[in-house]
C-alpha cells in the first residue's frame, strides 16, 4: 500500500510543491503558505471564542509569522531570540506571552522592557523572579496533565506542577504584587485522545473554584495549549471533531461563562503545509540473505528529523516509482549510528527504488527546520522555501 499525495494535500498543492522542488538541491523543505493560512483560518473558525498564540518553535519562519500577524494572532514565545524575531516584523509585546517556565531573570526583564505582560510559571523560584523582573505582570500557572500515553510527542513531566501547588503559586503571585491571571496545560503534542482535554479542563475548573472560594481570587483565563493533530501515518480525528468535543468539555465545566480561552497551536497549523524532499544516497543489504534492504537518504535525525526518535512520529513517505514493494530500513546520511529513522516500523518502498531517486516526506512543515543541526559531519542546516 503506497502513500497517495491526495490523501495528504488538497487540490494541486502537492504538484505545485513538487514542481517547485524539482530545481532544488536536496534535502530541502518546501512549505505552502496557502495551506498554512487555510489551516489557521480553519482553527480560528473552529474556536471562535479563543485567542490564538502561535507556538513559534514549530516553525519560526517570518513568512508564516506575517500571515499570523495579518490575522491579528498572538505569539507564544520561549526565548529572547524568538521574541526578537516577532518584534522584528512589527508585532508589539502586548501580543506575546512568555510561555517557557524555564527562564533567566535577565530574560524576564528583557521581555518586560519590550512590553510583554503575560508570563507562564510552574515554580516558586520562577514566580519570585517574575515578580522582581516584571513587577505587576499577569502570570498563568502551568499544571501537569495526563495523556502522555496517547500523545505521539509528550510534553509532560518536565513542565507543570500539581494542582495543589498551582493554588499556592496563585496565592503567592498576589502576595508578590503580580496578577494571578489563569491556568495553562499542554496535553502533549500530536495528542490522539481528545479526552485528555476533558480531565485537564476539569482540573482547571477545580482550581478556579478553590481560588475563588478560599482566597477570593478570580482567575480570568484558561490556556488549553497545543496538541492538535497533523496528518501522519497514524490517523487522528479531524480538527472539527477536536473543537466540538473541547467546546463541549468547556460547557460542562463553565456553562456559558467561559473564561478567556487561549490556544497555542504549533504542529497542527504548519506540519501539513510542508513537504521535505530528500534523495536516496545508497541502497544496500547487510548480508547475503538479508531480508531487508537499507535505504540511506540525505535527510536524517540530525538534518531535522529528530521526531523520528523512538520512531515517535511516522512521516508518510512518497516516491514516484510504483510496483511491487518491499519492507525496508530507512537511515540518514551521517556517521552516527543513532541516525536511523525507521527500523522497527518497516516502511514499504518499491523494489525498483534506486539511488538518486527522490523521496517526499509528507507533513514535515513542523519541528524540522528548528531541530536541524548546524554542521554535523559538515552537512548544512535544512533549507526551507516558502511558496
Ligand atoms: C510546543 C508547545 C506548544 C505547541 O504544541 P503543538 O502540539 O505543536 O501544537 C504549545 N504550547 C507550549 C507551551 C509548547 O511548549
Amino acid at each position: 500500500m503506497q502513500i497517495q499525495p491526495k490523501d495528504y494535500y488538497e487540490g494541486d498543492t502537492f504538484e505545485r510543491i513538487k514542481q517547485y522542488s524539482d530545481k532544488l538541491e536536496t534535502p530541502c523543505l518546501v512549505v505552502d503558505t496557502a495551506t498554512f493560512a487555510r489551516q489557521l483560518d480553519e482553527l480560528i473558525a473552529c474556536f471562535p471564542y479563543a485567542k490564538t498564540y502561535y507556538a513559534i518553535k514549530a516553525n519560526p519562519a517570518v513568512e508564516l509569522l506575517k500571515i499570523l500577524d495579518e490575522r491579528g494572532c498572538n505569539f507564544d514565545v520561549a526565548s529572547r531570540y524568538e521574541l526578537d524575531k516577532v518584534l522584528s516584523i512589527g508585532v508589539t509585546g502586548d501580543r506575546v506571552s512568555y510561555g517557557n517556565t524555564i527562564k533567566k531573570s535577565k530574560d524576564i526583564r528583557y521581555f518586560h522592557e519590550n512590553g510583554v505582560d503575560l508570563f507562564a510559571t510552574d515554580s516558586e523560584a520562577d514566580l519570585r523572579n517574575i515578580a522582581q523582573a516584571a513587577p505587576g505582570a499577569r502570570v498563568f500557572v502551568r499544571i501537569l496533565t495526563e495523556g502522555s500515553q496517547t500523545a505521539d510527542w509528550p510534553l509532560s513531566r518536565k513542565f507543570g506542577c500539581q494542582t495543589d501547588m498551582a493554588l499556592d503559586l496563585c496565592v503567592l503571585a498576589r502576595e508578590l504584587g503580580l496578577i494571578p491571571y489563569g491556568i495553562s496545560f499542554h496535553v502533549g503534542s500530536q495528542q490522539r485522545d481528545i479526552g485528555a482535554w476533558d480531565s485537564a479542563i476539569a482540573k482547571v475548573k477545580w482550581i478556579f473554584e478553590r481560588l475563588q472560594e478560599e482566597h477570593g481570587i478570580q482567575l480570568k483565563m484558561a490556556n488549553l495549549g497545543g496538541g492538535f493533530p497533523a496528518n501522519y501515518l497514524s490517523r487522528t480525528n479531524d480538527l472539527q471533531t477536536y473543537a466540538e468535543e473541547i467546546t463541549r468539555f468547556l460547557r460542562e465545566d463553565f456553562d456559558d461563562n467561559f473564561p478567556e480561552i487561549i490556544l497555542e497551536p504549533g504542529r497542527s497549523l504548519v506540519a501539513n503545509a510542508g513537504v521535505l524532499v530528500s534523495e536516496v544516497v545508497l541502497i544496500s543489504r547487510k548480508n547475503r540473505t538479508g531480508l531487508h534492504r537499507w535505504v540511506y537518504t540525505d535527510i536524517g535525525k540530525f538534518g531535522g528529523m529528530i521526531e523520528t526518535m523512538d520512531e515517535a512520529i511516522k512521516y508518510p513517505v512518497y516516491v514516484e516509482k510504483t510496483g511491487e514493494v518491499e519492507e525496508v530500513v530507512i537511515a540518514g546520511p551521517t556517521c552516527d549510528s543513532a541516525d536511523i529513522l525507521y527500523e522497527n516500523y518497516k516502511y514499504e518502498l518499491p523494489l525498483n527504488l534506486a539511488m538518486g531517486d527522490r523521496m517526499y516526506w509528507f507533513s514535515t512543515g513542523a519541528y524540522t527546520t528548528t531541530y536541524s543541526a548546524i554542521e554535523f559531519n559538515g552537512f548544512p542546516p535544512l533549507k526551507a522555501y516558502f511558496i
